[in-house]
């Protein structure tokens, strides 16, 4: 069984007096930001000239500097931008500001694993991962909840590491709900796994598919949004609750029945051989390249693919049915 810690094995008094730099104010950025403000910590946020994103943060009450006075002056650098741009600040501006004894903190593994980060061997560099979307690690947060985390350490000078990491997972919530220790290579394989074959590829092709599935058949859009996007949600928030066993005690006998007969014919041995290969390429390195490559020559398969997706009829479809559900904010 893996190690767990929770609010009662980590001590929020270990960053007293210490100045932590939030780099980046997006998802997490904000929600990290906002989150350790509420649990009392001294944070200061760092972004470049001209961010959009410097007057959201002035807004909610932080002081927002460069990337690289906030790393001189913070005893804590948490790097919260875009995996992809990360590089690229650290060389410039993150590394020549980073004094000895100080802590680099990630959120994700993916650029120490892959060499595209290599800390100097002066610094405490540790991740606390959270296993969530930014926007609900502040919502659940500010709800007295909090989602589940992963911490990992990679460099531990001070002997100060691991204490600090439990501190700052207490900060942002992760130990209400539970956090495991774990390795940068366990997090980023695991995470692009995830990412790839369920949460979001999986998921998203799953409905994409069984919506397309239903118009071709000449079946009402609205009807196949409604099943097969909408009602995924319902679904999963029991699923969330009380594990699959209470999602099907509460639907019917029928859709139980469909569940374990057709359930393997979709998610067939076929489908289970493209997640090994999918696994196969997350261990080996070639999704890392490959998307390294991709962020090098500036996106093109990437922005093709995510224009052609915003244009699809489900989306179409999804704004105009949710315009009418009042309960549900705007969101572009
Ligand atoms: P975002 O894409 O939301 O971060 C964007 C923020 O970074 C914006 O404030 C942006 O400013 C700022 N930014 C962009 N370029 C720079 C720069 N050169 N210098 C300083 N700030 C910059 O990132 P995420 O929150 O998605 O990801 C942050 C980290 O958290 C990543 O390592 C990711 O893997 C990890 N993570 C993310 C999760 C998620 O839910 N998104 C889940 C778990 C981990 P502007 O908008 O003004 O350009
Ligand atoms: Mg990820
Ligand atoms: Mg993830």
């Amino acid at each position: 069984m893996a190690k767990m810690y929770y609010d009662k094995d980590a001590d929020l008094s270990v960053l007293k007096g210490k100045k932590i730099a939030i780099l980046g104010y997006g998802s997490q950025g904000h929600a990290w930001a906002n989150n350790l403000k509420d649990s009392n910590i001294d944070i200061v946020v760092g972004l470049y000239k001209g961010s959009k994103s410097i007057a959201k943060a002035e807004a909610d009450g932080f002081i927002v500097k460069s990337v690289a006075e906030v790393t001189m002056e913070a005893d804590i650098v948490v790097v919260l931008m875009p995996d992809n741009v990360q590089p690229e600040v650290y060389e410039k501006e993150i590394l020549p500001n980073l004094k000895p004894n100080k802590a680099l903190v990630v959120a994700h593994g993916f650029n120490i694993l892959y060499n595209q980060i290599v800390p100097p061997e002066y610094v405490d560099v540790f991740m606390v991962a959270p296993k969530s979307p930014g926007h609900l690690v502040r919502r659940m947060f500010k709800e007295g909840k909090g989602v589940p985390g992963l911490l990992a350490i990679y460099q531990d000078i001070t002997g100060r590491a691991k204490e600090m990491g439990l501190a700052i997972a207490k900060g942002i919530g992760c130990t209400r709900a539970g956090l495991i220790e774990t390795t940068f290579q366990e997090e980023t394989e695991t995470d692009l796994f995830g990412e790839q074959c369920v949460l979001c590829g999986g998921v998203n092709h799953l409905i994409t598919a069984t919506f397309e599935t239903l118009v071709e058949a000449g079946y009402q859009p609205e009807i196949a949004y409604f099943e097969c996007l909408n009602e995924l949600k319902l679904l999963i928030d029991l699923v969330y609750e009380g594990g699959i066993k209470w999602m099907r005690y509460s639907i019917s006998d029928t859709a139980e029945y469909g569940d374990y007969t057709r359930g393997p014919r979709v998610i067939d041995d076929h489908v289970r051989q493209n997640m090994k290969q999918i696994l196969k390429e997350i261990q080996d390195g070639s999704f890392a390249q490959e998307w390294i490559l991709e962020n090098k020559a500036g996106r093109p398969k990437y922005t093709a693919m995510k224009y052609r997706a915003k244009e699809h009829l489900i989306e179409k479809v999804g704004d105009q049915l949710r315009a009418m559900m009042p309960w549900l904010e705007k969101r572009d």
